[in-house]
This record gives C-alpha cells, structure tokens and sequence, in this order.
C-alpha cells in the first residue's frame, strides 16, 4: 500500500511525486509509455539531445519555480529567437523591430507603429473578438497574412476566425531589435537534456512504465490510499460527456551529414502551402557545437506536422475554445467529486500550459493536500 500512485511521469506528476517523497509520503509513479518524462522527453541520437515529442524551451518568470528546476538540472542560456520561413523571404519572430524593417522597409518604432496603425483602420477592427481580429490590431494586416494566418490554421486546423484571442497574445510584439521570443526573466534548456532533470526529480522514487492506468484501474486503485491522474481528463471518465478536442504533432525526424541544416533551432513555414508547420534543428539548443562542424559533423531535424486527435494518437495542444472549455467544465464537475482522486496537469486541466505553469499547479497542489 502506498500513499500516492501517481499515474504519469511527465512534469506534474514527477514534481508532485518529489514533494510526496520528500514529505516522507510513500509514492509510486506509472506511465504507459516505455520512458519517462512525457512530452518533455529527450533522447540522444548522434550525440544531439533531441525533442522526442517537439520542442521545448523553458522560460519562467516565476522565482520559486526557477530555483525549484534548478535543484534538478543546470540550465544553459539558450535564447528562442525563431525565424519565420514565408515562401523563402525570411522574418525575425517573434514581431520586433527587424521584422517591421523586413516587411515594410521601415526604420524607426514610430514608422513601424504607424504602419500597424494604419492597417488596422483599414481592417476596421475595434474590439478583436478572435485570433484573426487580434493579430490585425496588434501587428496589422501584413504580417497577419504572411506570418500568422497560414501557420495558425496549419497548427489549429481552423480559421483564424474561429480561434480564441488569447493564442496569439502568447506571442509579444516589440517595437525594439530584441527578438528574444519570450518575455521571461529565465530562460535555457536543461544541460544533458530534459528526461535527465526528471530522472533526478525521481530519485529515490519507484517508477514503472508501461502500465496503462485505465485499462487496470481497479486493481491498481487498490495499492494506494489517493491517486494523482495526469491523463486527459475526459478519458479518466470514459468519454461519457463527450471527447474533448485536441491537436495532435507528428514529427519525422532525420540526421543528417551535414554540420548545419538552418542555423537556428527553429524555423517556422508560415505559408500555407508548406505541410510542416516547423523544422526543428535540435543541436542549435545546446552550445559547444559549432556551425563548421569541427566537433559535431552531423546534424538531427525534425518537421513538425499537426493534425486534428483521435483516439489513439497522443494528445498535444487542447482546444480551448468555447465549446470545448464548456465541456471541460462538467468533466471538472465530476472530478471534483471523486474523493481519491486528484486530476491535474496539462491533460487533466484540459490547458494549454507553459512548463513553468505545470510546475507552479503541481506545487501549489502539493502545499494544499500535503
Ligand atoms: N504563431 C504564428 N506564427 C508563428 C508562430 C506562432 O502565427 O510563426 C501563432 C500561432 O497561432 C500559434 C501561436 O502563435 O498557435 C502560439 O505560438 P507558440 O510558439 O507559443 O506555440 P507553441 O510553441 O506552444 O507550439
């Protein structure tokens, strides 16, 4: 009998089964999948650590939450600074100073900010009611079209127009030459890769894999007195209200014999004709390999393709639209009633979650059950 079976070693899990432990709890972690770590899962191939299920770049603004990673792993200075591919003409994201001069030949903030202003008078817009409206009033028509639109209905499998707002507002605009992606105090990748900083999260702890939780729910219910579920949470209930929506990645990976295939970790294809959403070139993550090659002469990418889930592939990005938050709704409903048993994460909270946020709700709910 154990205290806490956790079911799930992604992030959430493993940080709730570290806080069990080390408040002296008895834990089990399992996991369906042969490895830990869930989509933060890297593995090394040709000597790169590679993205196994897309990539990941943490970034925090949170203090507790840096220093919490950092007991686990020491962080490189990685800087996110994607290039966006459109139809072979090349743009700084996120949308700064250099991406304004690309499109518009602009020089100064003003120029810039007038140009937007102006684009978005045309457009009409007053109060952007969703992801299509949103990007014209914040970056103009311009780069909505050849940045924005075509990427976005790749990766959501919907109109722009049918997309909530607050996607895009994940994106900062700047009217500076900073193209740093995200506006985070802290940011890296993990040095030797993020499933080695979960290994040492679960030191200690007993993990076993390849156990489907659900398919076995009675017996493994009975080894411990509450259970921490991170799977999607409408599966926990058997998809009795309905399937909630998700975009699912697929991802081909290749290694090449070549020292450098783009030159920049990422590089996203915005025209709407291209099938792959990104390419992932994964040693551009760390350092100390430089671009001639001298030390690392091959290189490992991945083309990232996004399709609408069903069941039985993996679940990535939920959809939370109005339709589907309403359904999550009633699922929150039931399991706020199950007494045993609590339902978090990114699947079980049906969110669109940064890491530092999974790791920030697996801590608070540490704090308030243990
Ligand atoms: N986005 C875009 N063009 C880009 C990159 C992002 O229009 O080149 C939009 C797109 O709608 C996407 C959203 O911004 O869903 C958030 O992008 P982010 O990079 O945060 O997505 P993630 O890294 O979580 O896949």
């Amino acid at each position: 009998m154990y205290d806490y079976l956790i079911v799930g070693a992604g992030l959430y899990g493993s940080v709730f089964a570290r806080q069990a432990a080390d408040a002296g709890k008895s834990v089990l972690v399992i996991d369906k999948r042969p490895h830990i770590a869930g989509n933060i899962f890297t593995e090394e191939i040709a000597g790169i650590n590679v993205h196994k299920y897309g990539a990941h770049i943490f970034h925090t603004n949170n203090r507790e939450v840096w220093s919490y990673v950092n007991r686990f792993a020491a962080f490189n200075r990685f800087t996110n600074s994607p290039v966006a591919n459109y139809c072979g003409e090349l743009y700084s994201l996120p949308f700064n100073m250099y991406t304004f001069n690309k499109m518009w030949g602009v020089i100064t903030p003003e120029e810039a900010a007038a140009k937007i202003e102006e684009q978005k008078k045309v457009a009409g817009i007053e109060k952007p009611t969703n992801l299509e409206e949103q990007a014209i009033s914040l970056v103009g028509t311009d780069i909505y079209e050849k940045l924005i639109k075509g990427y976005t209905e790749k990766q959501w499998g919907r109109p722009c127009k049918e997309l909530p707002a607050f996607i895009i507002k994940r994106l900062p605009v700047r009217f500076t030459f900073d193209n740093n992606y995200f506006n985070a105090l802290y940011q890296g990748i993990p040095v030797g890769g993020y499933t080695q900083m979960v290994m040492n999260m679960l030191d200690g702890i007993e993990v076993s894999r390849g156990i489907e939780y659900l398919e076995n729910k009675a017996e493994l219910d009975k080894l411990a007195s509450r259970i921490i579920y991170t799977g999607p949470i409408d599966a926990y209930f058997g998809y009795k209200l309905g399937t909630l929506e998700y975009r699912s990645v697929r991802f081909e990976t290749e290694i090449l014999n070549i020292p450098n295939f783009q030159g920049n970790a990422a590089v996203n294809y915005t025209d709407k004709e291209t099938p792959w959403t990104r390419i992932i070139e994964h040693k551009w993550f760390e350092f100390g390999k430089d671009e001639e090659g001298r030390d690392l002469p091959k290189t490992v990418i991945s083309r990232e393709y996004s399709s609408e889930w069903k069941q039985g592939d993996e679940p990535y990005y939920p959809v939370n639209d109005e339709k589907n938050n309403e359904l999550y709704k009633k699922y929150r409903t039931l399991a706020d009633k199950e007494a045993k048993v609590i339902i978090g994460g990114r699947l079980g909270e049906y969110k669109y979650y940064d890491m530092d946020a999974v790791i920030a709700a697996a801590l608070d709910k540490t704090k308030e059950v243990l």
